[in-house]
């Protein structure tokens, strides 16, 4: 297993409500030239967490900051009209919360967790990664 250092959040960038999966993102990744889709797990609305590209495998989800990272997806962070919203349902917040649970304890060299907006000048994830994680006391 290669070393992991931190989780970044992302979301797909899709209007609220509307259900894409994880083959939906995986096809816009190929489409795009990638080998596979560039996030290790993808969050549905109602919840589900399904794997994306193989946690072994490095990523391609944030520019210098794939080598150590885990990529992690929720659907949706746009409202109707297109612009940046935290979409997330209730049943997608407590799965993430769970999957970066999982991931620390199972990794434990996994220390960082970040949003892709604190990387980079973009709205994603569309929420406050650090002042959520801190609410719920995952940070
Ligand atoms: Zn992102």
């Amino acid at each position: 297993m290669r070393e992991l250092r931190e989780i970044i959040i992302h979301c797909s960038a899709t209007v609220e409500g509307i259900p894409f999966t994880v083959e939906d993102i995986r096809s816009w990744h190929r489409r795009r030239g990638m080998s596979d889709i560039g996030y290790h797990y993808v969050i549905h609305l109602d919840g589900t967490v399904h794997p994306g590209r193989p946690l072994e495998r490095v990523g391609a989800h944030c520019t210098g900051h794939n080598t150590y990272s885990v990529g992690i997806c929720y659907i949706g962070g746009l409202d109707r009209d297109g612009h940046p919203k935290n979409t997330m349902t209730e049943a997608q917040q407590r799965s993430l919360a769970n999957l970066i649970r999982r991931l620390k304890a199972q990794y434990p060299s996994v220390t960082q967790l970040h949003g892709h907006n604190e990387y980079a000048n973009k709205a994603c994830p569309c929420f406050d990664v650090q002042r959520w994680a801190r609410a719920l006391t995952i940070a």
